[in-house]
């Protein structure tokens, strides 16, 4: 920290006490509370409007304590809002309707597993642990759910609920209409988060612009825009930063893994860029995972970002169809690995000359899911529908006795209840074929969607110095801007528990 008292010299140790006397100053930019006026108190000030912000600040607000939330973009709501709405709950009311078997061991061995056993345990048990929770924060703000839980990639039962109108607005609106009724909570949009106020060590409090405009042509919006009247604001309680990855964060996320392009498309908000992680570096917060960047392996080549097509493709054609090489007709992946296993995949074939994969589904699988759904999916031309599989082959050039032979044989798995080629859990199909007309076709190439890196927070989302390896007084995170609980990889509807439950914690705590 700036403040180089006895103890933290010896806590430092002689190189990183050094380091700071030598004027490369682990704070250097943080302000002085003793040299601020400020323009406004509050107990809690939170950065951000996504879910992590929104259940923090609902639950500090209902703590009684007065909270001020700040958003940069003029629309509230992050990638939280317009995501996809799945969200994974551990021993769950549906699930046991479903009559389902789960535990938090369960989701946890599933987590880890996809994670690549680096996640950090304790904090994966919370979510498990809190997922309820979470779930009744949401539905007494007025979330809605679709009736039947989802089961997605790597997860080993059926455990996701789903916004009812299939779409992460179906649980932020509702959570934003909740929280502007509040008598004790302001939102500024348009307002920039840009440094820290310490007093001592203690953060007390933020600058920020107010009437920020966001501007996407700049090469880099955080640190070439000027725009907005900085204004100084106490969090007498603390900060709580709920600020979401960097997927479009251009020369932050290419740093973390050069093998990304700079141009790869993201499924992301332009927004979500890695400014507000980089002051809590500076400010000594312990980087974890930094370099390790989600694919989402059911997005569509035809449409930007996650478009209509992922919807589809995770709720229907990976569920109850199959994923095929265009050149061979043949699979090529379980369709329920995780992310991580299937986008490896898949870039396998679209690295050789765009040999886009197709996904495949038919009328059975489409009338299992939101209408909603495939009906935008077929409006954007995304998905595609053929009255035979002859037509669906022709039109994608597909070899079709090759497919057909596919078809059959993945069917017959399905009925044995057994995939021996690829280890998909046909057993958790509903036993669905693909075999009632009309079939649905789409192109599928992975695209960049989650940062799994960020700060070190503990139990209480607290965050952690890499100098004193303490909390750092008055900071907290929550949501994607943290690391550590999906380890290198997470399962689809797990960052929404996330959000929400490190939301409500750090909102408690605070
Ligand atoms: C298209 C899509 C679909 C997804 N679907 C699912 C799903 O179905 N289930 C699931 O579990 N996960 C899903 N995810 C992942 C999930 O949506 C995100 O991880 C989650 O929304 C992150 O929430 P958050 O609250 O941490 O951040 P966000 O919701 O991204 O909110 C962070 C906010 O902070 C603002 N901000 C950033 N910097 C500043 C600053 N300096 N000052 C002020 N404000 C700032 C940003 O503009 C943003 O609005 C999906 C993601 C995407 C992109």
């Amino acid at each position: 920290m700036a403040k180089i008292t006895r103890r933290n010299f010896f806590k430092l140790g002689a190189v990183g006490a050094g380091m700071l006397a030598l004027g490369n100053n682990v704070n250097a930019s943080a302000i002085d509370s003793k040299k601020v006026k400020y323009d406004e108190e509050y107990d809690v000030v939170i950065i951000g409007s996504g879910y992590a912000a929104l259940s923090a600040g609902i639950t500090a607000a209902k703590k009684g304590d007065k909270v001020l939330l700040v958003e940069k973009m003029g629309r509230i709501g992050g990638n939280s809002v317009i995501n996809g709405g799945l969200l994974a709950v551990v021993n769950s009311p549906k699930q046991k309707v479903e009559g389902v078997q789960d535990s938090i061991d369960l989701y946890m061995e599933d987590s880890m597993k996809a994670g690549r056993y680096i996640n950090h345990p304790d904090l994966l048990k919370v979510i498990g642990k809190r997922g309820n929770d979470a779930l009744k924060l949401v539905e007494e703000c007025g979330a809605k759910f679709y009736d039947k839980l989802s089961h997605l990639g790597g997860h080993s039962v059926p455990r996701t609920y789903l916004a009812a109108n299939g779409s992460g607005s179906g649980i932020v609106l509702p959570m934003f209409d909740y929280i502007e009724k509040l008598p004790n909570v302001t939102v500024k949009r348009r307002t920039k988060f840009d440094d820290f106020i310490l007093e001592g060590d203690r953060v007390i409090g933020i600058t920020a612009r107010e009437k920020y405009k966001f501007d996407s042509k700049l090469k880099d919006d955080d640190f070439e825009n000027k725009s907005g009247t900085k204004k100084y604001f106490k969090a007498k309680k603390g900060v709580i930063l709920a600020s979401g990855g960097f997927s479009c964060d251009t020369f932050y996320r290419t740093q973390q893994d050069p093998k990304i392009p700079a141009d790869a498309d993201s499924t992301n908000q332009p927004g979500a860029t890695a400014g507000v992680l980089l002051k809590a570096f500076e400010l000594g917060a312990v980087p974890v995972h930094v370099s390790w960047i989600q694919f989402g392996p059911w997005a569509c080549p035809d449409e930007k970002g996650f478009g209509a097509a992922s919807n589809f493709n995770i709720n229907a054609s990976f569920r109850y169809g199959i994923s095929v090489n265009a050149k061979t007709g043949k699979r090529y992946m379980n369709e329920l690995a995780d992310r991580r296993t299937r986008a490896t995949a898949m870039f396998k074939l679209v690295n050789d000359n765009k040999n886009y994969p197709i996904n495949i589904c038919d009328q059975v699988a489409v009338d299992k899911i939101i209408p909603d759904i495939a009906e935008k999916a077929l409006k954007a031309g995304v998905v595609k529908k053929y009255n035979s599989i002859d037509e669906l082959a022709a039109a994608y050039g597909i070899p079709v006795a090759e497919l057909k032979q596919t078809i059959g044989k993945y069917n017959d798995y399905v009925k044995a209840g057994q995939d021996p080629d690829f280890g998909k859990p046909v057993d958790k199909t509903d036993g669905v074929l693909i075999a009632k007309a009309p079939f649905y076709g789409t192109k599928g190439v992975p695209k960049l969607h989650h940062t799994m890196g960020g700060l070190k927070i503990n139990t209480k989302a607290q965050v952690i110095s890499s100098y004193t390896k303490a909390p750092i007084p008055g900071l907290y995170a929550a949501g994607e801007i943290t690391g550590g609980t999906h380890g290198a990889s997470r399962l689809g509807s797990c960052s929404i528990p996330d959000c929400l439950v490190f939301g409500m914690v750090a909102g408690e705590n605070i």
